[in-house]
């Protein structure tokens, strides 16, 4: 690993003066440190000066506001965001073990950067390092996309970006010319850009994230092994009950595409559908694979997410216990 410097700024404007500051090469921000580190140690990237914004606490944030450095031990267990925010609560909790959440903050959730093993290999000078090829193509792809195209085939990891988007969120910012963009904004397809997968600024610094509540919403993420892993397929839920019957759904798959994956014709299939036809329900979800192409290790994704989202409707319903 190579040497740096660390610093700690008591406010959003002393770290916004450290990332542009010319005596540093590569200053980043740091949140918990768990992916950031990680990557440091793989020689993926050689920061001269870490920026740790945990101490930053936003000034302006109203509403129903996550400052960025809160833990997802924090999120999860928040009784504002179980009243109001389900789903976010149930994401977080989802992710990772209780040692990574006690530290992992929002931030750093929202911008961890791929689990692609020839990315993060230092030997693979893959599409996404500057060279020509994406290795997953002809190699090993059981955990890549089966949505988006490529030419870069990962699948963006974040838990909360995928609840963030049923939950209208926005992503605060400062440092640079904007003060907020949707979730929805805040990621690129690979076409548009393989080199990174966040459309932030240099400059700029997630200062908080704010969203939209309500009463019925869910989360559900299949994995390996359900206690740690990343999810192999993750689906989020909004709905808007009427009774027993779907008046209106959000729902945005994870795991399956380089961008959280917004699935509106589920949404549309699902509305008017009562939630004990168990029938109707299956049939809404399978709506969820339209469009997708698999790789040649990765078709048994086409299996786990319409189960995903259909278990994210039930939790999202107060069915919790139907969601097995
Ligand atoms: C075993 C294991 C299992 C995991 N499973 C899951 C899982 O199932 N689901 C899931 O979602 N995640 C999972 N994770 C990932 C984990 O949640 C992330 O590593 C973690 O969220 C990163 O958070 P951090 O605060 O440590 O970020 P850091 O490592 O500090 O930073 C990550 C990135 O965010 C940037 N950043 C940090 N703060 C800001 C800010 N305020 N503004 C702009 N950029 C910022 C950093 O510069 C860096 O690029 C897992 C991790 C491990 C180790
Ligand atoms: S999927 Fe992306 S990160 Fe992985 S090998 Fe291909 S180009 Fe590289």
């Amino acid at each position: 690993m190579n040497r740096f410097a660390i610093a700690q700024p008591k406010t959003y404007e002393q770290a916004q003066a450290l990332l542009v500051d010319e005596r540093f090469s590569l200053p980043v921000l740091k949140g918990g440190g768990m992916d950031l580190v990680d990557q440091m140690k793989e020689g993926l990237i050689e920061p001269d000066l870490l920026i740790d914004v945990r101490q930053l606490i936003p000034t302006d944030a109203q509403g129903l506001a996550i400052p960025a450095r809160t833990t997802l031990a924090d999120l999860a267990q928040s009784r504002t965001t179980h009243e109001q925010l389900a789903v976010v609560a149930q994401a977080a909790a989802s992710a990772a073990t209780p040692q990574v959440r006690n530290v992992a903050t929002v931030a750093g959730n929202l911008m961890q950067r791929p689990r692609c093993w020839y990315y993060r290999h230092a030997q693979f000078d893959c599409l996404k390092k500057g060279g020509d090829t994406c290795y997953a193509v002809d190699g090993e792809n059981r955990f890549h996309a089966i949505f988006g195209d490529g030419p870069c085939h990962i699948v963006l990891p974040s838990n909360l970006a995928t609840a963030f988007m049923v939950c209208d969120a926005n992503i605060h910012l400062m440092g640079g010319d904007r003060e907020s963009i949707h979730i929805s904004e805040l990621y690129h397809l690979p076409d548009q850009g393989v080199s990174d997968e966040a459309n932030l600024q240099p400059d700029e610094i997630i200062t908080h994230v704010t969203c939209r509540g309500g009463p019925n919403t869910g989360f559900y993420a299949i994995k390996e092994k359900q206690s740690f892993d990343w999810p192999l397929a993750m689906a989020a839920v909004a709905l808007q009950m009427n009774g027993n019957q779907i008046d209106d759904a959000q729902v945005c798959a994870g795991a399956v595409a380089p961008i959280p994956w917004p699935l509106p014709k589920v949404g549309a299939a699902l509305r008017g559908v009562n939630i004990e036809d168990d029938a109707a329900l299956k049939a809404a979800c399978a709506h969820s694979i339209q469009g997708a192409a698999p790789m040649s290790e990765n078709g048994y994704k086409l299996k786990l997410l319409p189960i995903a989202v259909r278990r994210a409707v039930l939790v999202a319903s107060g069915r919790d216990q139907e969601a097995v």
